[in-house]
């Protein structure tokens, strides 16, 4: 299962597809192959079926946070634009009056209405994937 790693490629800005049970791995080929889409998997037979595609070794989220930004740099202008739920564009959004997270720039998903706004949480974020090294050129 990857499901952590598409919501953190989606924090970082990328556009994920995830797909889990329940889809056989010719659908998942045909789908990639449909809309140019990069497979990222765990399966290496699926990996090699495919082009391109990301295969993952590790289980621990950081490490295939790294695998697949050694392969795909992420543009760091591109970080908190994706909805982590849904893969939606966040909209900058105005709360209702007197709403702390208006001093936040809180955001809106443009497809399934979820608001983010920044924090800690989104500094402890972006410290996470910096300790990572992900927007390092020499990964
Ligand atoms: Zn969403």
């Amino acid at each position: 299962m990857l499901g952590r790693l598409a919501r953190y490629l989606r924090i970082l800005g990328f556009s994920v597809i995830y797909e889990h049970d329940g889809i056989d791995d010719n659908r998942i080929v045909e789908i990639c192959r449909n809309n140019n889409y990069v497979l990222i998997t765990r399966d290496r037979l699926l990996s090699q079926r495919y082009h391109p595609s990301v295969l993952i070794g590790s289980t621990e989220i950081g490490d295939q946070i790294v695998e697949f930004t050694r392969k795909y740099k992420p543009d760091r202008k591109s970080l908190f634009l994706r909805c982590t739920v849904c893969n939606g564009k966040l909209i900058p959004i105005k709360l209702e009056d007197g709403d702390y997270r208006n001093r936040m720039n809180p955001h809106r998903c443009n497809v399934c209405g979820k608001i983010y706004w920044s924090g800690t949480h989104t500094t402890n974020i972006i410290e996470y994937l910096e300790k990572l090294g992900v927007w390092n050129e020499d990964l």
